[in-house]
């Protein structure tokens, strides 16, 4: 063993890199709240089988977030993992106001009025939290409230501030629920104040990775990204995909961002409902094809938020997300707020690899091949290979290195049967990577010849027991190694 690598190897964590990480390929998103959010929580969450934690700031106060943080990052100090944080930007949701007596039936055919000027909610007028509201929406439009539960149609507007609707599908109206207006454009922009103040706290706190919700054009991800060019962070974005626009944009919204979120919840609403399977479907490939990260979001496990099984239907669910190749799957209210959050992530823990044990031919069509006239060309064919190689020759380990992500991106996309270990010196890179799908990452910063380099890296990894002596190793690299260049070769090595 060289003596470069003895920085590398965190013995007192040799023996616990058989946790569940190290064997499932599909990775798990957790949202945190109340229900996990000790560090004794989110520990035994990561143990379970979490990657990455999501932040949602449609709730809660900076400060306890700034405690959620704290308790990550020393997780990640004290176990041999490099979990992600992910901020979620609450976007331009609209929602009700107070209400009289704390709830509202609506009956169908009743008409009342939406009001943009604040006030407690009564049976004739109810306060939208949406300035725009009387010119962005035309009679005969359809207004949805909480998750498309209740459907209200626009009878007239009446001035500057209201509009006169009528109850098609009726219900119990609760304070604070979401509004959505899927027939009508809206005028407002893409990042509310709220996101702003919001956004500056991520990037002080230097989160992995960011998410911006009802995403509906590819410049929506290009302003938060020259903000986040601002201020130099590295931080990565994430298109949440949850409006009939960001639909008909989604070529361009993809490639714009750095990774996807397929959000059912409130895609869910905004579309029929019933062509959410489809759209996830189509959204996997595509960012496959691109090399971006796709988390499957929302529902996934609801009926553990008050049982210790799932639904047949949930698993099934699950199970087909990974068919379909998604990066990630997401838990939201079953980690945040349910009453078994350990145990939902160990039980979607064990349907990920219940598929991933049995099936091998992931979501992979001919379309992956490299693309001749990208302009990475020469090292997507090189990933490529890579991938094909390891395949070919049953290998047990992909190991790549990075600076920039692409490298990992790439091998990660090919989805190959070898798990892929990455080595990069860039340490964001490190835990941005937990959401890619077979990656894992680790942290090495020697660059003086290609062969040491390569030695290290098949030895931090004997070491840290994720290969073994007999077992087969395909390197992808770059030289000169002082140049930084693409990836540009490969390597297939015995372990000694
Ligand atoms: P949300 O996003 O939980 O922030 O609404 C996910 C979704 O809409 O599915
Ligand atoms: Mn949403």
């Amino acid at each position: 063993m060289r003596k470069a690598i003895e920085k590398y190897l965190h013995t007192e964590m040799d023996n616990k890199a058989s946790y569940v990480h190290s064997r499932k390929r599909t990775k798990i998103v957790a949202t945190v709240g109340p229900a996990c959010d000790t560090y004794e929580g989110l520990l035994n969450l990561v143990k379970a089988g979490v990657n990455v934690f999501r932040l949602n700031f449609s709730h809660g106060a900076h400060e306890d977030k700034k405690k959620i943080i704290d308790h990550i990052r020393q997780i990640n100090k004290t176990e041999p993992f490099n979990i992600a944080i992910l901020g979620d930007l609450q976007g331009p949701k609209l929602r009700v106001g107070e209400l009289e007596n704390g709830k509202i039936e609506l009956r169908p055919g009743h008409e009342f009025i939406f009001t943009t000027e604040k006030q407690i909610g009564t049976e004739e007028k109810i306060y939208v939290s949406y300035k725009n509201l009387t010119t962005d929406v035309k009679p005969g439009e359809r207004i949805f409230l909480d998750d498309g539960k209740m459907e209200i149609t626009v009878v007239e507007i009446l001035n500057d501030k209201e509009v006169k609707v009528r109850v098609i599908l009726g219900g119990t109206l609760l304070p604070k629920k979401g509004v959505n207006l899927p027939d009508s454009a809206l005028s407002q922009p893409a990042m509310t104040e709220k996101d702003r103040e919001d956004l500056e706290f991520i990037l002080a706190n230097q989160l992995d990775w960011v998410a911006l919700s009802f995403v509906r054009k590819a410049i929506d991800i290009t302003e938060l990204k020259s903000i986040i060019k601002e201020r130099n962070s590295k931080v990565k974005v994430i298109a949440k995909i949850e409006m009939p626009e960001a639909l008909k944009n989604l070529r361009e919204i993809i490639l714009e961002s750095d990774g996807v979120m397929v959000a059912r919840g409130d895609l869910g609403v905004e579309v029929p409902i019933e062509q959410v399977p489809v759209i996830q479907k189509d959204i996997i490939r595509k960012c496959m094809h691109r090399a971006k990260p796709v988390i499957v979001a929302t529902q996934m496990m609801e009926s553990m938020m008050d049982r210790t099984k799932p639904n047949r239907s949930e698993v099934s669910d699950v199970a087909n997300a990974v068919l379909e190749g998604a990066d990630a799957v997401m838990l939201s209210g079953e980690t945040a707020m349910g009453s078994y959050p350990t145990l939902v992530v160990e039980t979607m823990s064990k349907i990920i690899l219940g598929v991933e044990n049995s099936v091998y031919d992931y979501n992979r069509d001919d379309i992956l091949t490299p693309q001749p006239h990208s302009p990475t060309f020469l090292s997507d064919a090189i990933c490529y290979s890579a991938c094909k190689l390891a395949d070919d020759s049953r290998s047990d380990a992909i190991i790549g290195m990075t600076q920039s992500g692409y490298t990992a991106f790439m091998l990660s996309s090919y989805r190959p049967k070898s798990p892929v270990y990455i080595f990069s010196k860039e340490k964001t890179l490190i835990s941005q990577l937990s959401l890619s799908w077979g990656v894992r990452a680790f942290y090495y910063a020697e660059e003086e010849s290609l062969d040491d380099i390569i030695f290290d890296q098949i030895d931090i990894l004997k070491h840290r027991g994720f290969i073994k002596s007999g077992d087969v190793v395909v390197n992808t690299g770059s030289t000169p190694v002082k140049l930084h260049l693409p990836t540009n070769i490969i390597k297939i090595t015995k372990v000694d």
